[in-house]
């Protein structure tokens, strides 16, 4: 492990240039527009109150450092530019993105909803009729923990990935993959939706690995690679749909359950 700055420049460079193309194309629907100018005439208004400008500050600079520190001391470790096959690097922000965001609901729902910390999360929930900024609007120890764990998930899938490569049979990888899957489909359509919700993360991962072998001999195997890859993807894509529509359904019965009669 040696500290590649140029790898890690690359990578800055990279999260923000995809940021800013994303927000870009986001902001080209007329309806997320639309969304933007509503969002900020709130704000407006809300940051004439004196209670906004030192928590969004103080969450700003926390931002800050913990991606500064991330940025600087731990991603050139890590990172490395060496060739990777695009379906891998979509397969990886849609598997960074569900194990991130399945914990950060396992931690909302039993750590901050829980009896330790509720009385911190409360000034969150301050907000009745919430707008853009109200999601920044939260106490410090929520954004030095959420980040955390954003940058943990990424982290813990480079650990995945290496401990995955090191295993010398792609198809065992494959087969185990496929149980996942099998597992995950049959549980999304039994009462116990959080049962499909931890099996699709093994279920993606097996998926998405394939071995260093295999990225060294890419133009031989170009064509099956490709193709292979092509259908995890879809796989994953399909995946990735089911448990939107899943955590869509849920959200509802959230809200509609939590509407006092
Ligand atoms: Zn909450």
């Amino acid at each position: 492990m040696n500290y590649d700055w140029q790898a890690g420049a690359a990578l800055f460079a990279s999260v923000v240039v995809l940021t800013m193309l994303g927000r870009w194309l986001a902001f080209r629907i007329p309806a997320v527009q639309r969304m933007r100018e509503w969002n900020r005439q709130e704000d407006e208004q809300r940051l004439t109150k004196p209670k906004y400008h030192p928590i969004l500050k103080q969450n700003r600079i926390i931002g800050m450092v913990l991606y500064g520190a991330f940025f600087l001391f731990v991603a050139p470790f890590f990172a490395n530019l060496q060739p990777v096959p695009l379906w891998k690097a979509v397969v990886d922000i849609v598997a960074v993105l569900m194990v991130y965001d399945f914990f950060y609901y396992l931690m909302h729902r039993f750590l901050f909803h829980g009896p330790v910390m509720l009385k911190i999360h409360a000034l969150h929930h301050q907000a009745r009729d919430p707008s853009h900024i109200d999601s920044a609007y939260v106490h410090p120890v929520e954004t030095v923990m959420g980040t955390a764990l954003f940058l943990g998930t990424v982290l813990g899938m480079v650990v995945v990935w290496v401990i995955v490569v090191e295993i010398q049979s792609l198809t065992l990888v494959y087969v185990i993959g496929l149980v996942f899957c099998v597992a995950a489909l049959t549980a999304k359509f039994s009462p116990h939706y959080w049962i499909y919700m931890a099996l699709i993360t093994p279920t993606i991962v097996c998926f998405s690995a394939f071995s260093s072998a295999q990225v060294a001999n890419l133009g031989e195997q170009r064509l099956e690679d490709t193709i292979v890859g092509a259908v995890r993807v879809l796989i994953a894509m399909g995946l990735a749909v089911g448990y939107a529509r899943l955590a869509g359904r849920f959200d509802r019965h959230v809200v509609a359950s939590s509407v006092p009669i």
